[in-house]
C-alpha cells in the first residue's frame, strides 16, 4: 500500500472522524483523517468541552452568592473573564497536542487541509490526492448566520468562545439548547443577557415541564426573555453598541454583543459531493442509512452532517459500531438513534431521555400516564435564593413502562446516565418503586413518584 493509500480515510478529526478512524485502526487497518481546522472538532474546541468550562465558572458564581447563607463571610468580587478564558484555551490546547500524539502512536495518518472529493474512492487534499476503499464523511456542521442586514455585527457560538471581555450587554437569538446555554453563563458571570425568542418558547422539542421550569428560573434570574421577535436587522450606534430591529417593530439597544444561536448546518461546502453522487436532502444533510451507508458504495457519513441526534457520544457510538461493521466481522453492528439522553447545561441544568409527554399521547393516546413532582432541593435550605428542581416519568399500559425521563434542577446533569440504562433496558414504574432510594437526594424523587 502507498503512502497515498488507505483502507479508511475519515474527513474530518472531530468526534465522529476520530472515532471510526482510532477503532478501524485497532483492527490493524490503515487510517487517516483529514482536517482542515484543529484536532478534535466541534466538541474539543467550540462546543461542549469549552462550554462546559464556562458553565463550571458559572456554577460557581451561583454557589459564591449563596456561600454567605452557609456562613461564609465572603462576597463577590470582580470576575476576571481573562483568567477564566486563559485557563480554557490552555486546556482545549492540551486536548489538541495528546491528539496529535494519540493519533501518531495509532499509527492513523493526519492529513491536514481541506478534503475534496475526486471521486468515490480518491480524495485531494492540500494538491495531493489520497485514495482509499472506504471513506467516511465526519465533517461535522457549523453555525448558521441570519440573511439580515448587520447580522455580520454579531457572532455565533464560535465568536462566543473568542470573546476576550465579559460583554456588559448581551442578546443572545435563539431558543435551542445552545442559545439558552450561553445565555445562562452569561447571565451568571455579570452580563445583562436579553433572550430574543422567535417563537413562543424555549427548548421547544424538550417536554413542557423542562420548558416552563427553566424559563421561570431564567426570568427569576435576571435575564430578560423576549418571545415572538423576529430579529430584522441589526445596527451600530454612534455609541459602538449594537441595537436590534425586530420585525415586529420592537427595538432593543445598547448591546455589547450580539450572539446568533439560531440553529446549525452540515458542512459540506467545497467537499465537491457531486464528483461521488452521495445524496444530500433538502437541507443538506448527507443522507445515511441506519448503518451509516450513503446511496454510494464505500462512502459512509456519521455525526452531525448527517442532522440525526447532534451530540458528540452520537457522532462517536456511529464511528465505533461502523468500524466494527467493516473491519471486526459484526455486519449487523449499527447505532440505535432511540432513547438517546441528553443534558442541557443551563441553570439549573436538564437531563431528559426518551419521549416528551406530547409526543408518547401523540403515539399512546390514553395509555399514557405520567408522574411528576416539583420542590426546592435541600440546597436551599439555607439559601434566600431559591432555585427548583422538578422530574416528570412518562409511562405507557398496565404495566407503566417507562418511556420518558425528564429531569430540571440541581445535579440533573449527572443524574440522568443511569435511569437512561434503565429506560433503554425496558424499566417500568413498578422497577424503580422496587429501588431503594438514595437519601437525601434530589434523585430519590424519582423512585418514590406518587
Ligand atoms: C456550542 C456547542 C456546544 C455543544 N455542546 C455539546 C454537549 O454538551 N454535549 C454533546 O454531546 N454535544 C455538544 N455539542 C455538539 C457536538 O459538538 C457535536 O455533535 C459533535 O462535535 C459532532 O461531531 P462530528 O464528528 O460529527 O463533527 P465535528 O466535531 O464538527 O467535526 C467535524 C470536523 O470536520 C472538519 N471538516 C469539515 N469539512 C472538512 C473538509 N472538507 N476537509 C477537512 N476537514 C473538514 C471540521 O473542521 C471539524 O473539525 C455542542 C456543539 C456546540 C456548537
Amino acid at each position: 500500500m502507498s503512502e497515498h493509500s488507505f483502507d479508511l480515510i475519515a474527513i474530518g478529526a472531530g468526534s465522529g472522524g476520530l472515532s471510526v478512524a482510532e477503532r478501524a485502526a485497532a483492527y490493524g487497518k490503515r487510517c487517516a483523517v483529514v482536517e482542515s481546522r484543529r484536532l478534535g472538532g466541534t466538541c474539543v474546541n467550540v462546543g461542549c468541552v469549552p462550554k462546559k468550562v464556562m458553565w463550571f465558572g458559572a456554577q460557581l458564581a451561583h454557589a459564591l452568592a449563596d456561600a454567605r447563607d452557609y456562613g461564609f463571610d465572603v462576597t463577590r468580587g470582580d470576575f476576571d473573564w481573562n483568567t477564566l478564558k486563559t485557563k480554557r484555551d490552555a486546556y482545549v490546547s492540551g486536548i489538541n497536542a495528546w491528539y496529535h500524539t494519540y493519533l501518531a502512536d495509532s499509527d492513523i495518518a493526519v492529513l491536514s487541509g481541506h478534503a475534496r472529493f475526486v471521486d468515490a474512492h480518491t480524495l485531494e487534499v492540500g494538491g495531493q490526492t489520497y485514495t482509499a476503499e472506504h471513506i467516511v464523511i465526519a465533517t461535522g456542521g457549523e453555525p448558521v448566520w441570519p440573511d439580515i442586514p448587520g447580522a455580520e455585527l454579531g457572532i455565533t457560538s464560535d465568536g462566543f468562545f473568542e470573546l476576550d471581555t465579559l460583554p456588559r450587554r448581551t442578546a443572545v437569538v435563539g431558543a435551542g439548547y445552545i442559545a439558552v446555554e450561553l445565555a445562562g453563563v452569561l447571565n451568571a458571570l455579570g452580563s445583562d443577557v436579553s433572550l430574543f425568542l422567535r417563537g413562543d418558547h424555549l427548548l421547544r422539542r424538550f417536554d413542557s415541564l423542562l420548558r416552563e421550569h427553566l424559563t421561570e428560573a431564567m426570568l427569576e434570574d435576571g435575564i430578560d426573555i423576549l418571545s415572538r421577535t423576529q430579529v430584522a436587522q441589526v445596527r451600530r450606534a454612534a455609541d459602538g453598541t449594537l441595537g436590534l430591529f425586530c420585525e415586529q417593530g420592537r427595538e432593543s439597544g445598547g448591546f455589547d454583543a450580539v450572539i446568533w444561536a439560531i440553529g446549525r448546518q452540515p458542512s459540506v461546502a467545497g467537499l465537491n459531493l457531486e464528483a461521488t453522487g452521495v445524496v444530500t436532502d433538502a437541507a443538506g444533510y448527507v443522507v445515511a442509512d441506519a448503518y451509516q451507508n450513503t446511496n454510494i458504495e464505500g462512502v459512509y457519513a456519521l455525526g452531525d452532517v448527517t442532522g440525526r441526534a447532534e451530540l458528540t457520544p452520537v457522532a462517536i457510538a456511529a464511528g465505533r459500531r461502523l468500524a466494527d461493521r467493516l473491519f471486526g466481522g459484526q455486519p449487523e453492528r449499527h447505532l440505535s438513534y432511540e432513547n438517546i439522553p441528553t443534558v442541557v447545561f443551563s441553570h439549573p441544568p436538564i437531563g431528559t431521555v426518551g419521549l416528551t409527554e406530547d409526543e408518547a399521547r401523540e403515539i399512546h393516546g390514553s395509555a399514557v400516564k405520567t408522574y411528576q413532582t416539583s420542590f426546592t432541593p435541600m440546597y436551599h435550605a439555607a439559601t434566600e435564593r431559591k432555585v427548583k428542581t422538578a422530574v416528570k416519568l412518562v409511562t405507557v399500559g398496565a404495566k407503566e413502562k417507562v418511556l420518558g425521563v425528564h429531569i430540571i434542577g440541581q445535579g440533573a446533569d449527572e443524574m440522568l446516565q443511569g435511569f437512561a440504562v434503565a429506560l433503554r433496558m425496558g424499566a417500568t414504574k413498578r422497577d424503580l418503586d422496587d429501588t431503594v432510594a438514595i437519601h437525601p437526594t434530589s434523585a430519590e424523587e424519582l423512585v418514590t413518584l406518587r
